[in-house]
């Protein structure tokens, strides 16, 4: 038979080895504590000091003055007045200049870049756009004002490796073209199917001679729409699929900057069709 003591002591041992078990744990919440009392009576100010801050006195040694400086903010005023005229330039790369890049078999970067241009410039036109075909150092492009320029060219005809395909854009580092060139990207690997090619982006690109010449304020870009060699079925084959993705990439920044209104992007053409 058990004894009275034994009985009382009987729940107290599950307590006391809970106790032993989690010895560390319960040290731990004590430090804690103790610490976090102690970082509170440390930084807590002497009493007055909060109220004199909260009144936005200078004269207290924590107050600082509550206003915060805002940058100004452009407002857009996207209904307020009537857009510009749209103008689009469309360079024809090399184009009255020299022939770029030159396959074994004499195709040159500058026919394969102007087949695609003019294709982009009809396409446009046939929407409504003022397009101006531009060449390589045309004259127009001093002080050039449109809604966006795009460059055309292509990559290399040399077989570098198998990675030497896809297509790249680089955007004007004098006037902000990410919009313009987020567009034209993605509705050219939409169009096209390639894919893009960023590691190979030279200063030949982000430092174009036309992205200095036109005015400040106009959204310009350039785009190596494929590689000569790997890509060359695609460039040379399919010129509307190829053109197609620019235009509508063109088309896709035309209705940003209207607000968005009266565009609905047109399906992506299927793998595999003729141009
Ligand atoms: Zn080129």
């Amino acid at each position: 038979m058990r004894t009275a003591y034994e009985d009382s002591e009987q729940p107290d041992r599950p307590f006391r080895r809970f106790l032993r078990r989690n010895l560390s744990l319960i040290a731990f919440f004590g430090v804690s504590v103790v610490a976090m009392i102690g970082v509170y009576l440390y930084f807590s100010p002497a009493s007055g000091i909060a109220e004199v801050v909260a009144a936005g006195s200078t004269t207290g040694a924590l107050s600082a003055p509550f206003d915060k400086r805002v940058p100004p903010k452009p407002v857009l005023q996207r209904l307020a007045q009537s857009p510009g005229p749209v103008r689009i330039g469309i360079i024809s790369g090399h184009k009255g200049n020299d022939s770029g890049s030159v396959c074994a078999d004499g195709l040159t970067e500058a026919e394969v870049n102007e087949n695609i241009a003019v294709r982009v410039v009809a396409a446009l036109q046939a929407r409504g756009i003022a397009t101006d075909l531009l060449t390589e150092f045309d004259p127009r492009l001093d002080g050039y004002v449109g809604t966006a320029l795009v460059s055309i060219h292509a990559d290399s005809c040399d077989y570098i490796n198998d990675q030497a395909t896809g297509f790249k854009i680089a955007g004007s580092g004098i006037t902000d073209s990410s919009a313009l060139s987020i567009c034209v990207e993605e509705a050219y690997r939409q169009a096209t199917q390639m894919s893009y090619h960023a590691n190979t982006i030279t200063p030949d690109m982000t430092d174009y001679q036309a992205f200095r010449r036109i005015s400040p304020g106009v959204p310009a870009i350039i785009i190596e729409i494929g590689f000569l060699n790997l890509d060359r079925p695609m460039l040379t084959e399919q010129p509307d699929r190829v053109a197609g993705g620019i235009t509508d990439g063109v088309w896709c920044y035309l209705d940003q900057i209207r607000g968005g209104v009266s565009y609905a992007p047109p399906a992506a053409a299927p793998p595999g069709d003729g141009g």
